[in-house]
């Protein structure tokens, strides 16, 4: 069976992708809910829900909600819940910039933690204004103005940081080359031939 996979992030508060979901039971295609969650023993039972998954057309979509939701409980877009466990964990990591360019571009999806401060650089860099932060992150336009003056900070500090590296790196190689003058490297190959 062939099945085209959704993959575009779901815009948060949106639940009808569900409606194409595999495990979805109809009058012509009943699936017991209880057959995803099921013992980690129970082996055959974890197959079947894995093999409506394969060719479920949301299982991207399933897999992002049961993550960005917690969702640790029962088989979620093909992944048990031992097997979804570290990816919960990873979460808070993720930095998809697809995502950032949906928000930027005006989509209400799930960010991360890093996924928001990008958006907050990209719009400062791109100099909207606050209010246009704020609509984008449905933040008031004073939290917005907070997070561009952070931003703002951080971009001046990492410059000066630069600059003092940039600076320190020639007297670095003029102290080695000093060093390397007044200690020259002692040769510890001579009269020791087998
Ligand atoms: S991926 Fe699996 S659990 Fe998720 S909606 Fe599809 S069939 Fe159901």
């Amino acid at each position: 069976m062939h099945r085209t996979e959704t993959s575009e992030p779901r815009a948060l508060g949106d639940h009808t992708w569900r409606d194409r979901a595999a495990c979805r039971s109809t009058p012509h295609h009943q699936v017991d809910p209880e057959l995803f969650f099921p013992e980690p023993d129970e082996v055959d039972r974890i197959r079947e829900a894995k093999a409506l998954c394969a060719q479920c057309p949301v299982r991207k979509v399933c897999l992002d909600a049961a993550l960005e939701n917690g969702d640790s409980v029962g088989i979620r877009g093909g992944m048990t819940e031992e097997e979804r466990d570290p990816l919960h964990k990873k979460l808070d990591h993720r930095l998809d910039y697809r995502r950032v360019n949906e928000v930027l571009a005006g989509r209400d999806i799930h960010l991360t933690t890093a996924e928001r401060r990008a958006v907050v650089r990209a719009a400062y860099q791109a100099e909207l204004p606050a209010s246009r932060l704020a609509w984008l992150l449905k933040i008031t336009e004073e939290h917005a103005g907070k997070l561009y003056r952070r931003t703002r900070r951080e971009i001046r500090n990492r410059a000066v940081e630069q600059q003092k590296k940039a600076e320190q790196a020639p007297k670095d190689q003029l102290h080695g080359l000093k060093t390397h003058r007044s200690n020259p490297p002692v040769r510890d190959d001579l009269g020791t031939a087998a």
